[in-house]
Order: structure tokens, then sequence, then C-alpha cells
């Protein structure tokens, strides 16, 4: 076989134990069967940034379209420096000439749409995208994308395969 392909993926999918209750979500589509084909360059926005494990866990508050990225009981709002954090690590992803990206479901950093965003009251406002999951897609806007749920579609897959593989 020749040489592996390179497609970023968020840690906890390789089974790597950095979630914020101190867990993982491997997901053995890409762990058993994608790796025989890729280099995986693994990227954990929220310990990168420098949130310990386990951590309080997170969630999307205020506009849809540009959230912030709060603690969900002590209200402590990580948006600015997270933003920072996301910009640099983009750049620095340039150098990696990745073919693509899987990103975690439901996250508020690594979900790449879909996720919930609250109001003040905890009421849902809308859904989003996480932070890094944003800044990642505004970055490298012809990379394919997927998240591990969608993946789990045939149809999802065998498109997402042809556009990493092309
Ligand atoms: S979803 Fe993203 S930020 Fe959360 S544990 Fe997984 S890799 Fe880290």
């Amino acid at each position: 076989m020749g040489e592996k392909i390179k497609i970023g993926v968020s840690r906890c999918l390789l089974g790597d134990k950095v979630r914020y209750d101190g867990g993982d979500k491997q997901d053995p589509f890409i762990t058993d069967i994608l790796s025989s084909y890729i280099e995986w360059v693994p990227v954990c926005p929220e310990v990168e940034y420098g949130l310990g494990v386990p951590r309080e866990a997170m969630h999307l508050e205020g506009n849809p379209a540009d959230p912030r990225l709060i603690t969900i009981h002590t209200k402590i709002d990580h948006t600015d420096r997270m933003k920072v954090w996301v910009r640099n690590r983009c750049i620095n992803l340039e150098k990696e000439n990745l073919c693509g990206f899987i990103f975690k479901s439901g996250s508020p950093s690594c979900g790449m749409e879909g996720v919930e965003v609250y109001g003040d009251e905890g009421e849902s406002l809308g859904t989003g995208a996480g932070l890094f999951a944003q800044e990642f897609k505004a970055c490298f806007p012809f990379l394919p994308v997927e998240d591990e749920e969608r993946l789990h579609d045939p149809l999802v897959r065998e498109i997402f395969m042809d556009r990493i593989f092309w």
C-alpha cells in the first residue's frame, strides 16, 4: 500500500480519554477500518487549549451564528481566548497537508453543525457549530469534512471516502 493520506480527527474519536468526563468516544469505523488507509492528525481543542481532564462541561450560548463557549455551571466564558487558540491551531494545521477532517458531533468545540445553542435560561435558541470546527471550515473551505455520526450513514460515508481519496 502507498503512503497513507492525512486526515484530521477529533482526538476522542480515536479512543483517547480526553473528554470532559474522562472518557472517550472511540468510533470503530474510524479506529478499526479507516486507520488502515489513513494517518491521523488528532486534535483535542479543549485539552490543547489548556483545560484539564476531567473538566467542567461547556456549551454554546447566544447567537447561533456566532455563539459563545461557556462552562455550564460556573459560567466561565472561554470564547475570546478559544477563538485566538483555534485561529493559531488552524494556521498550524496548514503545514499538515490534510485531505479532510472528521469531527466529533454535538461538541461545542468540535461539532461541525447542529450543535445546540442555549439562551440565559437554558432555553434552546437554535443550532450552530463548535468554535474549532467553525474556524476550521473557514480556513479550509474546500476540504471534505464530516462527523462520526453522519458517517454512520452508508451514502454519506461513500461520498466522504470518494472525496478524501480523490
Ligand atoms: S469533542 Fe473535541 S474537544 Fe471534546 S474531547 Fe473530543 S476532541 Fe476534545
